[in-house]
């Protein structure tokens, strides 16, 4: 492979002058950037993309220059190295991909409308304007634009407008920052604003498509946001605003641009009097996890992208740190433990799986980085790690220092390990080490040996997984003393069982879930914690359901035995319980062949274990219940539903009656399931039409996705044929959604083989749609999520196999050949003995 050239190595820009005119009609964009800086070589290039580049001036001179689309360059051939200023005349297409400057639809009273937006990262900026378009090319930007613009329209950016001439829109002077967090949008806008204690203007803005209330959540989360993290960081928002705008088409969630994040809309707007809590926790975290990167991220940026879990581990853990502190009533620490850690433990159990912190040079693969479970989930949970080794104080000492050392320039991990370890006094990059470089994570056995306690540690892996010898320092957080703190050998002794146990508790380790690693307890010790499971707290409830089910998807223990364990949790009123056990629960649907004689025996299954919670609980949401409450509600009512429970369903059917006028209106919490167990059990073509249509219209992001979940449910293969054909339908499926649509429909039995043949038949549509987006690979995931026959293994490899050379897609394909691989080697090996487990559950 050809050696990458970084281009901020030859010219460092330190001002950019960036002059854009938009014009919408033409779909086109002309302009002029400035650029002054130090050349290190009479020979510079400065990046673009798609540009078509008219004249290069130097020092007010034309210089010679070539474009080279391969990498993304314009050649320069300056008089002098030195210092310089180089202009750039250009113009570029405006392209509907959601990457670079590009439109957002959406409709207001039947007319349609367009909202201007942008999305920079990774490498769009260069579509853009020409720029030095890498982390460390960090410069000051003065930004001019011009648009075809009518009356009621505004305009928005990083920083203030400072003044408007001739139709141009004059931006003030931003601060030091890099290319890839440039923004700025145009449209008409409705907005929120606010202030902080400190002075810094909150906004909030969308379209005017939008119930002003639905503005509200938003602000209030975003504006103590801020305010926590002044405090938290110690260290002043660097902007005179913080502005958080909706756009109707985003292909991400949501982007940290300084001072301008821009979001999807469901991801940012709801409708304060009707969403559910798990939503509005969603819609928290994703602004507060913008809003940390305001500093790290946009204040201190990662050197260069290898470094991206810098910024995306980190805002990913605080952004349950900030919400944690915003709404303490939420206990947002447990949705870490049923989203993020689960997240993280099934992908990372792969092998071939990346590292959190991975080499990186070409442009493709940098966005094929965005690995969610890796990146993000599992880079949060060894900061979480961190965190609990250090205390806050330390962390927030050390943070106090990184920001002062580093701020307005770049940063790596080495930086902030150095800033953490100054402030605490422990060597972290030497613990952190094993854990950010190597892929996967241990399981540690706990054993009694000879008498002995015993703990040795072992990759694990779910599927094929080359064993390469690889050891963690494990912080192991045991109930008992005798146990070190950190683990480092392959194999400890702690010392006399019988001792021990008489002094104490069953024996555990990774007490509260926070370390990333799992645990295998031998016969022994798994027998004494489960005859003091009432001892257990709901945490150690989630994890020995959470690690066993690891432990049987890495055929290390079956997944027959799981099933008698499920009805001794079945009626816990914790929400965390309850989800670690409906995921063991669903993963034995595998096992059935859809209307078999073992679904049925399933669904009785399902039945049993609802039942007495779905009593308590009923359908609709009570004034005052827990959060708990709230949140096991859906497990349940979905068990019912699955499990044929005829009360259930006329209950979902007489609600369905009671509001066919006003659908919306439902309660959030059971709406998603009072429509599907319509579509499913009562359904037509009209209502799947009447609900499409209800798609369309609402503004409502959970309402929508409520809408869109329960059609794709009907069993009616012509009607799931003609919701395959609205997806190339924008004005019904918006290119940002149709993932979600796909996966509806493969999920769906009797829609599995028609999604499949889509993707199949429309896969160079697809990837010229949302190719060269971090979200492309994902479609290939959710495939996999599906899949578990043996014919269907077959047809993804014949289908991805040829594909395996695309850059940014080689791994994806390779992990997710063997995640159905290794899951139909499991249904194969386990079905008939599962079967009978849960036959012999029934009652
Ligand atoms: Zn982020």
């Amino acid at each position: 492979m050809a050696e990458l050239k970084h281009f901020y190595e030859t010219f460092q820009p330190k001002h950019y002058d960036v002059y854009i005119d938009i014009d919408r009609e033409k779909k086109l964009i002309s302009g002029k950037t400035t650029i002054t800086g130090a050349a290190q070589a009479q020979e510079i290039s400065v990046h673009q993309k798609y540009l078509k580049v008219s004249a290069v001036q130097a020092g007010n001179q034309d210089v010679p220059f070539t474009t080279d689309d391969q990498a993304d360059a314009i050649r320069i051939t300056l008089p002098a190295a030195g210092d310089v200023t180089v202009a750039i005349t250009y113009t570029a297409p405006l392209t509907d991909t959601m990457m670079g400057i590009y439109p957002s639809y959406y409709q207001l009273n039947g007319e349609k409308k367009q909202l201007i937006g942008t999305q920079f990262e990774t490498n769009a900026a260069r579509k853009a304007f020409p720029c030095v378009d890498e982390p460390e090319a960090k410069a000051t930007f003065d930004l001019a634009i011009k648009f075809d613009e009518h009356p009621g329209e505004t305009i928005i950016s990083n920083m203030p407008e400072k003044s408007e001439k001739d139709g141009v829109h004059y931006f003030a002077t931003t601060v030091r920052m890099s290319t890839y967090l440039i923004a700025f949008a145009f449209g008409e806008m409705q907005s929120k604003l606010t202030k902080t204690k400190s002075g810094v203007e909150i906004g909030v803005f969308a379209t005017k498509a939008h119930q002003a209330n639905e503005l509200d959540f938003a602000l209030d989360i975003a504006k103590r946001a801020i305010e926590f993290y002044e405090d938290f960081y110690q260290t002043p928002y660097p902007l005179p605003h913080s502005y958080q705008l909706a756009l109707p088409d985003f292909s991400a969630g949501a982007m940290e641009n300084w001072g301008l994040v821009t979001y999807r809309e469901a991801l940012l707007l709801l409708d304060p009097d009707n969403t559910a809590l798990d939503t509005k926790q969603l819609v928290a975290t994703v602004i507060t996890h913008e809003l940390a990167h305001q500093w790290f991220g946009d204040l201190v940026t990662m050197k260069w992208w290898d470094d991206l879990w810098l910024n995306e581990s980190f805002a990913n853990m605080m952004e349950y740190v900030s919400v944690d502190a915003l709404q303490p009533d939420w206990h947002i620490w447990e949705t870490f433990q049923t989203s993020e850690a689960p997240a993280a433990l099934q992908r990372d159990a792969t092998d071939g799986v990346q590292s959190v912190h991975v080499d990186v040079e070409d442009p493709a693969e940098i966005d094929s980085l965005f690995d969610g479970a890796i990146v993000y989930a599992k880079g949060a949970r060894l900061l979480v790690m961190v965190r609990a080794l250090i205390g806050d104080d330390a962390l927030r000492a050390g943070l106090k220092n990184y920001f002062a050392a580093h701020q307005y320039g770049n940063a790596t991990g080495a930086d902030l390990w150095s800033a953490l370890g100054a402030a605490s006094g422990l060597d972290i990059g030497a613990i952190m080490h094993s854990w950010l470089d190597q892929p996967g994570y241990p399981v540690v056995t706990a054993a009694v040996k000879d008498g002995q306690l015993t703990l040795s540690q072992k990759q694990f892996f779910i599927g094929e997984g080359q064993d390469v010898g690889r050891q963690w320092q494990i912080p192991l957080n045991s109930n008992y003393d005798a146990a070190p703190a950190i683990m480092k050998e392959k194999e400890v002794t702690v010392g006399d069982y019988a001792k021990l146990r008489a002094a104490g508790q069953p024996f555990r380790v990774n007490v509260g879930n926070n370390s990333h690693f799992i645990v295998k307890y031998d016969d022994t010790l798994m027998q004494d914690i489960l005859t003091h499971t009432d001892e257990l707290d709901d945490i150690a409830k989630l994890q020995l359901l959470q690690d066993l089910r690891l432990l049987a998807d890495g055929r290390q223990i079956s997944y027959a035995t799981l099933v008698p364990l499920l009805p001794r949790f079945a009626d816990s009123h914790a929400a965390v319980v309850n989800t670690a056990l409906y995921r063991v629960a669903s993963n034995l649907k595998r096992f059935v062949t859809p209307d078999s004689p073992e679904e049925n025996q399933l669904k009785a299954f399902y039945n049993q274990l609802s039942a007495d919670q779905l009593a308590r609980l009923g359908w609709t949401p009570k004034a005052h219940e827990s959060n708990d409450d709230q949140l096991t509600r859906p497990f349940i009512l979905s068990a019912a539903l699955y499990g044929k429970n005829g009360a259930a369903i006329a209950a979902a059917h007489d609600l369905f009656k009671a509001n066919a006028d006003k659908l919306a209106s439902l309660p959030a919490d059971i709406r998603f399931y009072v429509l599907a167990n319509e579509v499913h059990d009562f359904g037509s073509a009209d209502l799947v039409d009447e609900l499409v249509a209800a798609y369309r219209e609402t503004t409502d992001g959970s309402y929508k996705g409520d809408l869109r979940a329960a059609v794709t449910q009907t069993p009616d293969k012509a009607l799931l044929a003609k919701l395959i054909g609205l997806f190339k339908d924008p004005d019904t499926v918006k290119p940002q959604d149709l993932r979600s649509w796909f996966y509806g429909i493969l999920a769906n039995h009797h829609g599995e083989q028609a999604a499949w043949d889509w993707l199949r038949n429309n896969w160079q549509w697809l990837e010229e749609k949302v190719g060269g987006d971090m979200e492309f690979t994902t479609y290939i995931t959710v495939v996999a999520n599906v899949f578990r026959t043996r014919e269907r293994l077959n047809e993804f490899k014949a289908f991805f196999e040829p594909k395996l050379n695309t850059p940014g897609l080689t791994r994806e394909i390779q992990m997710d050949t063997k995640v159905i691989a290794s899951r139909v080697d499991l249904i194969e090996a386990e079905k008939d003995a599962v079967n009978a487990a849960v036959a012999k559950e029934i009652q």
